[in-house]
Parts: structure tokens; C-alpha cells; sequence
């Protein structure tokens, strides 16, 4: 077994521990600043899907591994939806109407989430949680909605926004009339509260990368 497998098949181990059956937690890979190399092994040790949050980083890569499953996780400009049209399986981070025309325009179907900001982040994206409803009617007209997406709070416990966002998950299945199964939440050092609230698919960079996150580094990204 690689290193990598060994970390994925631990984290997998702690995912179990949370209650939960790591059969239903996809784990995308986060795998920003990253040779390719690192990525084609990631995606070899069986995880779900590769992470990108930029764009131009993002497009050499998956061309050199087209094979793998990519998402797009982080912020994703207006001006940037041309490029990106049908390149990723999910786009994590549709958080406005306007966007969502933007990718719609060039790519009908996209699967996309809508990102929320439940922690109220001044520094994140995301739609507001109260906006959140009727932004998701407005996407799923558009492109193809999976679910949300949020990044949990930078300092105290996460589990509360996590639970947050499950329970706006079940207000917009309730006013699409879709399934809306993806729930991504879920980082390196919050992945276990997500897991504890509902996620159905983890974003994990340096834990599966690295081995360990360093304290005081929590969130930082
Ligand atoms: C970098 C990043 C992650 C992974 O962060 P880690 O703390 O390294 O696990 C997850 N989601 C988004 C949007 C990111 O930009």
C-alpha cells in the first residue's frame, strides 16, 4: 500500500468511528499546489474525485490525468465560467444567479452545488443562508443542482453550521423537488463534525497529502 492509501484507509477508519459507513462519504482529494504526479496517486488509492481551486491551475492538470474525476472546490469567477464549461464533474462553488447563467449559457446541464456561508465569514464566498432557497430554484432551473456546499468556521466548534447547512439542504429539496443528495463539508480539521452532521462528501486536503495538519493552521486556507 502506498502512503497515501495508508492515510486514506485511516481517515476512512475515523470516518467509522464517527458513526457513520465511509461507503457514504465520497472524499475528494484536494489537491491544489500539488505535482501531478501526487494527484495520479491519490486517484489511484481510490479516492472519488480531485479538487482544484483555481481555475488556471486546475485545467493543465486535468488534462494530464483525464481519466480521474475533477472538481472544481474553490471561488469561481464570472469570467472565468467559458473555461471551465463542462471540464468538471462538480463545481462546488455556484454562489449567485449570475454565475449560474454564466456556466448555464455555455454548458446547460453543468452538476453544480451552491455554496452557503453558514459560519457568515465576512472573508467567504457564498450565498447567505437566508438566500439560499430561493437561489437554489433559480440554479436548478439552469444547470443540474447536486446540493450545497459550505466551509466551516474558522474557530469554535463547526458541527452547529454544519448542522445548518443540512437542514437548508432539506428546505431546498423541499422547494426544487429534487434530491439534492451532496452534502461537501467537511475539511482537514473539521472532516469528523461534518461527518457527525450529515456530509456526504468530505473536501480533504492536507490530512490526506501531508498526514497531519498543523496546529494553529486549522482553517486557514
Ligand atoms: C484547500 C481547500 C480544501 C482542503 O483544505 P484542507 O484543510 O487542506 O483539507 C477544501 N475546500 C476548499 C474550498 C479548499 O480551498
Amino acid at each position: 500500500m502506498s502512503p497515501f492509501a495508508e492515510r486514506l484507509e485511516a481517515i476512512r477508519e475515523r470516518i467509522r468511528l464517527t458513526g457513520r459507513d465511509p461507503a457514504e462519504v465520497a472524499i475528494v482529494a484536494v489537491s491544489k499546489g500539488r505535482p501531478a504526479a501526487q494527484c495520479r496517486e491519490a486517484w489511484e488509492a481510490g479516492v472519488e474525485a480531485l479538487g482544484e481551486n483555481r481555475v488556471q491551475e486546475a485545467l493543465p492538470k486535468l488534462e494530464g490525468l483525464p481519466e480521474a474525476q475533477w472538481h472544481l472546490v474553490g471561488h469561481l469567477q464570472g469570467n472565468k465560467a467559458r473555461l471551465v464549461s463542462g471540464r468538471f464533474a462538480l463545481i462546488h462553488s455556484v454562489d449567485s444567479a449570475g454565475l449560474a447563467e454564466r456556466l448555464a449559457r455555455n454548458d446547460r446541464r453543468q452538476p453544480v452545488l451552491l455554496q452557503v456561508n453558514v459560519s457568515r465569514e465576512e472573508a467567504k464566498s457564498g450565498v447567505d443562508p437566508e438566500a439560499a432557497v430561493t437561489l437554489a430554484r433559480e440554479v436548478s432551473g439552469l444547470l443540474a443542482l447536486r446540493g450545497l456546499m459550505a466551509i466551516g468556521p474558522l474557530a469554535g466548534d463547526p458541527e452547529p453550521a454544519f448542522r445548518r447547512l443540512a437542514g437548508l439542504a432539506e428546505e431546498c429539496r423541499q422547494a426544487t423537488g429534487l434530491p439534492l443528495p451532496v452534502l461537501s463539508m467537511g475539511m482537514s480539521g473539521d472532516f469528523e463534525a461534518a461527518c457527525r452532521a450529515g456530509s456526504t462528501m468530505l473536501r480533504l486536503g492536507r490530512i490526506l497529502f501531508e498526514g497531519s495538519v498543523r496546529k494553529g493552521e486549522l482553517g486557514s486556507q
